[in-house]
């Protein structure tokens, strides 16, 4: 059908919430106390939205924060399989820092033939990280594992994007900022929060944070207007030539003209600790008070 709509991926963050703090955190997570964390009614209405509007999603992503924080995790993945005829694979992103609960084991093992978990390995938490990868084997459930600590980081760690400080930059280079940019270029590295949909992280959690202003042209609002409008709005967005929050941006060059690499995963010093936010946010870390525990894990 002419007129179909395909994303390559689509990003959904059931919380913003994490138990590190990374200096270079790509949507400056512990920089901001803004965090938010939807109810499993939002993911789930979230979802709907996004496939009114797009026939097709090649991966869709779960990310965050660190989704395994959120208790309902394995809901949100089980409603992400009523829309199973819309998307290619289910990509859920961790840090390898929070202990699996077996409930989750078995929402990922039940949709396991679709379903990828990308373990981000920070060092944090080794035993977690160990647990974790025994877990998804024993399961058979399919990972891919990248090793962010220590010598030989994966591809020599992170590109440095910065922080939310205007470049100033003219028109003419904010797009050729965002045309050399491999999110982009991959056809968007698009993000759904909050009713909003952006073409990339830097540009929801920008906004998001009031860091970047809003223009009507750089998003689209997923719940205004009938579902052809929406869709109108989506492609009239998918034609960019640039986003205003490139300028507020070092530009992501990506993997594919090896951008200068820092290591990955530095905490911020004096950040207050992974746990200590989460209590704070009245989040379970490891383990909640009544959850039962199995070898360590989140019941
Ligand atoms: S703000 Fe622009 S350059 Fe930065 S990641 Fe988004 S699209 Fe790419």
């Amino acid at each position: 059908m002419a007129d179909r709509i395909e994303l390559p991926m689509i990003n959904l963050c059931p919380t913003m919430r994490c138990n590190l703090s990374c200096k270079l955190c790509g949507v400056l997570v512990p920089h901001y106390s803004c965090r938010p964390h939807m109810s499993l009614a939002e993911f789930a209405d979230t979802l709907r939205a996004v496939f009114e509007i797009a026939d097709h999603v090649g991966k869709l992503q779960i990310t965050g924060g660190e989704p395994f924080l959120h208790r309902e995790l394995p809901e949100m993945i089980d409603e992400c399989f009523k829309h199973s005829g819309n998307f290619d694979r289910l990509w859920l992103f961790t840090n390898c820092a929070v202990p699996p609960a077996p409930r989750l084991i078995g929402a990922l093992r039940g949709h396991k033939s679709k379903v990828l978990v990308h373990c981000s390995d920070y060092g944090a938490k080794p035993e977690v990280a160990s647990m974790l990868l025994a877990a998804l084997s024993e399961n058979g459930i399919e990972y891919r594992y990248q090793k962010y600590y220590g010598e030989d980081q994966y591809y020599g760690g992170w590109v440095d994007q910065g922080d939310f400080v205007p470049h100033g930059r003219a028109e003419a280079e904010l797009r050729d900022v965002f045309a050399r940019c491999s999110h982009v270029r991959r056809g968007g590295s698009w993000y759904a929060r909050g009713g909003q949909m952006h073409w990339c992280g830097r540009s929801a959690r920008g906004c998001e944070v009031g860091k970047v202003p809003l223009r009507a042209e750089d998003s689209l609002d997923m719940l205004a207007g009938s579902a052809d409008e929406r869709r109108a709005r989506l492609r009239e967005l998918m034609r960019a030539e640039y986003i205003l929050a490139c300028d507020y941006c070092n530009g992501l060059y990506g993997s594919e003209d090896g951008g200068a690499r820092r290591p990955a995963g530095e905490q911020m010093a004096g950040a207050q600790s992974g746990e200590a936010q989460a209590a704070s946010a009245q989040m379970p870390v490891e383990q909640a008070a009544g959850e039962q525990t199995v070898g360590g894990q989140m019941a």
